[in-house]
């Protein structure tokens, strides 16, 4: 192998970056050229591609978002945005192709796989964390935190002024970041698609607070795919209990900001493994984290499979949040 690339894709993450500087450390270290492809398929498709050496990814280690851009790219989706895209990695010899991103960057990539003679190899890198094959991806603990930081701040105000709030976090149709910030940040009560729940459950819960010692209480919300919907959640509440609250809604901070130890740490071990992969002839899968070593998935199995919660966690949730 002498020639690879490296693109990403979808939603930015942090840690992105630090993937992208070990992919480029690992394959210049064994005098493979690799080149950047900007702006993720979209990019690809117009050849927009230069070549990275140590220099292009010295100092980005801490820094959030991505270097070489992202983008959607709806002509990828079509057989002639994908012929494209394999005659510009054929123009310009590339041997193998490495993808950061979520499912979606994966579906597009198992395509390519089977249309380009090129190796395909995934990492997981979306805040979310709903990808089988990898306990964790690359950004999800630098959004839990970011969420913790938020949930810390808002129960000052919270106590102070004796009041509810609810605090929507991310993640998509999945409750991953709700429930470890959640339950690192001691909420009341978590709301996760997983965990299905009743107003009315959440309005007795809350009156049993109310009535004990509580004085203010902090509801996480998953977004579950309704993004905003803790409105109706809150207003709801206030129609069955009279409880006024606050509705906090984190957005995208939660998808900025420098990465954490923990994110910078598993992004240089899967663009290490995303390299040795290729090396290894590899092709059409993902390489992630399970029980703390790197395991390749086939691209596939990454969106057909689904990745549940930890169930330990689900069953202290009873106990930590009440
Ligand atoms: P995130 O989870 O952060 O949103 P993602 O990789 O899932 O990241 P998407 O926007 O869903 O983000 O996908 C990225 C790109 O992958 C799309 O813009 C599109 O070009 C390509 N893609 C998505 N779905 C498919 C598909 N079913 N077939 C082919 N290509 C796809």
């Amino acid at each position: 192998m002498k020639r690879i690339a490296i693109l990403t894709s979808g939603g930015d993450a942090p840690g992105m970056n630090a993937c992208i500087r070990a992919a480029v450390r690992a394959a210049r270290a064994q005098d493979i050229d690799i080149f950047g492809i900007r702006r993720g398929y979209a990019g690809l498709i117009q050849g927009e591609m230069e070549p990275l050496d140590r220099k292009a990814v010295a100092n980005i280690i801490h820094q959030g978002g991505t270097i070489l851009g992202t983008a959607r790219s709806s002509e990828f989706t079509t057989p002639g945005g994908r012929t494209q895209a394999v005659k510009n990695l054929e123009k310009e010899g590339i041997e193998g192709l490495i993808l950061i991103g979520g499912d979606g960057t994966f579906r597009g990539g198992c395509d390519l796989s089977q249309e380009c003679n090129a190796g395909i190899i995934g990492v997981p890198g979306t805040i979310d964390n709903d990808i089988y094959g990898t306990d964790y991806t690359i950004g999800f603990d630098s959004a839990v935190n970011c969420a913790l930081h938020a949930i810390d701040r808002i129960r000052d105000t919270a106590l102070s002024h004796e009041r509810l709030f609810f605090v929507e976090v991310m993640g998509r149709h999945t409750g991953f970041i709700a429930l470890e910030s959640g339950m690192a940040g001691g909420a009341e009560e978590l709301l996760i698609p997983e965990l299905p729940f009743g107003v009315d459950e959440l309005c007795s819960h809350l009156e049993r607070s109310f009535q004990g010692q509580k004085r203010s209480a902090i509801v996480v919300v998953a977004e579950s795919g309704k993004p905003g919907d803790s409105f109706r959640i809150a207003r709801e509440v206030r129609e069955r209990t009279g409880f006024d609250s606050r509705v906090c809604i984190l957005g995208h901070l939660q998808r900025g900001g420098s990465p954490t130890a923990r994110d910078r740490v598993l992004a240089g071990k899967l663009g290490v493994a995303a390299v040795g992969a290729l090396v290894e002839g590899k092709s059409g899968c993902m390489v992630g984290e399970v029980n703390w070593r790197a395991a390749c998935t086939p691209l596939r199995d990454t969106w057909n499979r689904k990745k549940d919660l930890n169930a330990e966690l689900v069953e202290m949730r009873e106990l930590l949040c009440e």
